[in-house]
C-alpha cells in the first residue's frame, strides 16, 4: 500500500480547523468524489473512501487528539481505527449519511435513514433449527421442513412500475454550487423491483404478499455438525412487489445418541465384556450407525483394547472419506460373587496364567491411544 496521506491534507483543512470547518470540508470532498458523480472511476472511489476515513478520525475529538500526537501509527489497532482503506461504501453511507441531512445533497445518501438500497429491498431471511440424529448426520438426509413464509398471493398480477419505468432505480439531477449531479436510489414506489402489484384478490394488501405454510424439502449433506448453518437461497420471505426473496437459513442441532458418541468424524462405542469372554474369546453384536454388526473378541483380549471398524464413522463433509467406529473394550469385573464362584476363583488365584506378566502383555492403554490419535 502507498504511503498514507495526511488526514488534514486530504480534507484540505488546517491543523487547527474547527469541527464545523472539518464537516464542511468533508462534505465538499465527498461530493466531488462521490461514486454517483464519478461512475466507474476507481481513483475517485479511493479518494471518496480516503476522505471518509479522514473524516471518521478528525470528527471524533478523541481520535483526532491521538492522530495529532502519533499520526497514522496512533490509529492502527487503537480501538476503532480503520486500518487503512478497510472502510467499505456501506460503512461510509451508514455512518456519515446523516451529515448531509437537511442539505440539498441528501438525496446522495438515500434521503437519510433508508440506507443506500440501490439493489432494492430484499425479502427477509427465515431461520429454522433442525434436529438431526447421529445416523442422519453420518449419512446425510433429505428432510421435509415446515416453514411459514411470506409469498406472493395467488391471483396477484404485476405491471411495470410507472415511477421508474421498470428500472428499479430513480435518477435525480440536482443543481448544486458544484454543478449538476445525478444521483440514483431505489425507486420508492416499487422498492427497487421495477414492478408493482396490478391486480390482487380481496384481502391481499398492496405488497401482494400473504403468509403461507410450506413444506420445503432440504438435502442435508453428510458430515454436518452442531451449529452449522445451511442457506437455501430464495427460500426465505418473498419481497413486496415481486422483488428478490430472502434466504432460508437452517441451523443444525445434533441430538445426542444414547450409545454412540461422536468424536470428529469417528464414532465411539463403549463395549463391556465379561471376564470369562475376555479370557476365552467370543463374538458379540455391536451397534453402528448402519445397524448391528457382529465382531469377534479374540481369546486373551485385554481391558482397554480399542477395536476399529473401518469406514463405519461419519462421512466427511464435502469429501469422500469416512471416519471409523472405535470400540473401547471394557472387561466387566463382578462386584459380588457366590460361594461357589469364590471357590472356583480361589483355585485359580495361584495359577501362573492368571497373574499379570508385563513381558507377555499386549500394548498398554497409553501406547494404544498414541497409535490411534
Ligand atoms: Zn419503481
Amino acid at each position: 500500500m502507498a504511503e498514507k496521506r495526511d488526514y488534514y491534507e486530504i480534507l484540505e483543512v488546517s491543523k487547527n480547523a474547527s469541527p464545523e470547518e472539518i464537516k464542511k470540508a468533508y462534505r465538499k470532498v465527498a461530493i466531488k468524489f462521490h461514486p454517483d458523480k464519478n461512475p466507474n472511476d476507481p481513483t475517485a472511489e479511493e479518494k471518496f473512501k480516503e476522505a471518509a476515513e479522514a473524516y471518521e478520525v478528525l470528527s471524533n475529538p478523541e481520535k483526532r487528539q491521538r492522530y495529532d500526537r502519533f499520526g497514522h501509527q496512533g490509529m492502527n489497532g487503537g480501538g476503532g481505527g480503520y486500518g487503512g482503506g478497510s472502510m467499505n461504501m456501506d460503512d461510509i453511507f451508514s455512518q456519515f449519511g446523516d451529515i448531509f441531512g437537511g442539505s440539498p445533497f441528501e438525496s446522495f445518501f438515500g434521503g437519510g435513514g433508508g440506507g443506500r438500497g440501490r439493489g432494492g429491498r430484499k425479502g427477509s431471511n427465515l431461520r429454522i433449527k433442525l434436529k438431526l440424529t447421529l445416523a442422519e448426520v453420518a449419512n446425510g438426509v433429505e428432510k421435509k421442513i415446515k416453514v411459514n413464509r411470506m409469498v406472493t398471493a395467488d391471483g396477484v398480477t404485476f405491471k411495470t412500475c410507472p415511477t421508474c419505468q421498470g428500472q428499479g432505480q430513480i435518477r435525480k439531477v440536482v443543481n448544486t454550487m458544484l454543478g449538476q449531479m445525478v444521483s440514483s436510489s431505489a425507486c420508492p414506489s416499487c422498492s427497487g423491483s421495477g414492478k408493482i402489484v396490478d391486480q390482487r384478490p380481496s384481502g391481499v394488501d398492496s405488497s401482494g404478499l400473504k403468509q403461507q405454510e410450506e413444506i420445503i424439502s432440504v438435502k442435508i449433506p453428510a458430515g454436518v455438525a452442531e451449529g452449522m448453518q445451511l442457506s437455501m437461497s430464495g427460500k426465505g420471505n418473498e419481497a413486496p412487489n415481486g422483488g428478490i426473496p430472502g434466504d432460508l437459513l437452517i441451523i443444525i442441532e445434533e441430538t445426542e445418541d444414547d450409545v454412540l458418541k461422536r468424536d470428529g468424524n469417528n464414532v465411539i462405542y463403549d463395549l463391556h465384556i465379561s471376564f470369562v469372554d475376555a479370557v476365552l474369546g467370543t463374538s458379540v453384536e455391536v451397534p453402528t450407525i448402519d445397524g448391528k454388526v457382529k465382531i469377534k473378541i479374540d481369546p486373551g483380549t485385554q481391558g482397554g483394547k480399542i477395536l476399529r471398524l473401518k469406514n463405519k464413522g461419519i462421512k466427511e463433509l464435502n469429501g469422500y472419506g469416512r471416519g471409523d467406529q472405535l470400540i473401547y473394550v471394557n472387561v466387566w469385573v463382578p462386584t459380588a460373587v457366590t460361594k461357589e464362584e469364590r471357590e472356583k476363583l480361589e483355585s485359580l488365584r495361584a495359577s501362573a496364567n492368571f497373574n499379570p506378566n508385563p513381558e507377555k502383555r499386549e500394548k498398554g492403554f497409553y501406547e494404544r491411544m498414541k497409535e490411534f490419535f
